[in-house]
């Protein structure tokens, strides 16, 4: 006799973060020429500023790079 094993598949749900204290959304920029980034929050003018005082102080420094962070929650669909 051969033993059995049982195997169950459970769903996982994917949603955007609701908990309150969680941000909806993080914005970062980041310098191509030098690397200088921003401090990431959650106001995309704060990092718009930085950039224009950044390209301010450095005229040739004309290249930016965002980085958007989002957070998710997985829930048991079941
Ligand atoms: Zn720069």
């Amino acid at each position: 006799m051969s033993a059995r094993s049982t195997m169950r598949f459970v769903d996982w749900t994917m949603r955007p973060e609701t908990a309150p204290e969680a941000p909806t959304m993080m914005h970062e920029l980041q310098c191509t020429t030098c690397l200088a980034a921003s401090s990431a929050t959650e106001d995309f003018e704060t990092a718009r500023d930085w950039a224009f005082g950044h390209v301010g102080r450095n005229p040739s420094h004309q290249g930016y790079r965002e980085t958007v962070t989002r957070f998710w929650r997985m829930t048991l669909t079941d």
